[in-house]
């Protein structure tokens, strides 16, 4: 038997919602409803430097009147630290090591190797692979950042959107950090375990988190949590100059006096049919018969057309 599909949106209150990360919710929202699932509402706010209430509100604000309403309750992941350690030091203690290496050192380290290491292949595969000096080292791990054993071999898994995609953990991303040594969780471990947790069985989410996918299999396998069915990365949205839009290009907050508009502008950009200008709530109900995944399948970007 099918499990109930469930899908979720999951900002990281870091800023307001821009064109980009509205298209990731209003397509996570549309696919989910189409397969009549449960859409969860998470905000990814472990970063409590830069994650800030002012942009949760508006962000919850900004889906209300978009008509993009959650089920159940909104989960902060800043209330389940406990959580998150409790994996940490329990189910995923034979995988962590505690580790002191500052970004200075695996620098100097870096350095030195590619002057040893001439293979250019080597270089470039050993790029983000954390060395493992700390490992075996018997550091504190209450004292330290905690890092995190990736598997090094390569993972498949279907991409809804993007097709069939291979990836080795160790040369993505390396032993990951999961906890720095302030106690703050990284977020590809939270959003792991949450997942898991939720029991989310579709997660739509942007193209730029791909490369962490395959961690994301593996600490959830570690962590015994149940697998994730469905995976589709979307295409990035990019500005006029083929920039992608993102907080740290410092993308327009989206403005929401003219809902109904704006939805008919992201459905387009998400290349669906188009819908009668109406409430926002009865423009999703159309976009939500009509949802297909199959004009964005292959595509990594969608450009905002020039107007
Ligand atoms: N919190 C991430 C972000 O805002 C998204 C994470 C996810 O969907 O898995 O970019």
């Amino acid at each position: 038997m099918t499990k109930h599909p469930i899908g979720r949106f999951a900002p990281s209150p870091t800023g307001e919602l821009h064109l980009g990360s509205l298209t990731t919710a209003l397509a996570s929202y549309c696919h989910i409803k189409s397969l009549g699932g449960t859409w969860l509402l998470r905000m990814e706010d472990t970063d409590s430097e830069r994650c800030d209430q002012q942009f949760i509100e508006q962000i919850l604000i900004d889906l209300e009147v978009l008509g993009l309403h959650w089920d159940g309750d909104v989960i902060y992941q800043s209330e389940r630290i406990d959580i998150y350690n409790d994996y940490l030091f329990t189910t995923l203690l034979p995988l962590t090591y505690a580790c002191q290496c500052s970004r200075k050192s695996l620098a100097q380290y870096w350095e030195h190797q590619s002057l040893e290491q001439q293979d250019e292949t080597d270089r470039l595969a050993n790029r983000q692979r954390y060395p493992r000096c700390c490992i075996g080292a018997g550091l504190s791990r209450q004292q330290h950042k905690l890092r995190i054993q990736l598997p090094d071999y390569t993972i498949g898994f279907i991409d809804g959107i993007q097709g069939i995609q291979w990836q080795n953990p160790q040369h993505t991303l390396g032993d990951m950090v999961t906890r720095r040594q302030d106690g703050m969780i990284n977020y590809i471990l939270a959003a792991s375990i949450d997942d898991g947790l939720q029991h989310v069985s579709h997660v739509m989410r942007g193209l730029d988190i791909l490369p962490m996918t395959t961690a994301q299999i593996s600490i959830m396998e570690a962590a015994k949590l149940p697998n994730i069915e469905q995976w589709y990365h979307l295409p990035l949205i990019c500005n006029t100059e083929g920039q992608k839009l993102s907080k740290q290009n410092l993308a327009q907050p989206i403005d929401t006096r003219d809902p109904s508009q704006l939805i008919a502008t992201a459905l387009q950009l998400l290349q669906q049919l188009s819908v009668d200008m109406d409430t926002p709530a009865r423009m999703l109900n159309q976009a939500i018969l009509q949802w297909d995944n199959a004009p964005l399948q292959g595509k990594q970007y969608l450009d905002i057309p020039n107007t």
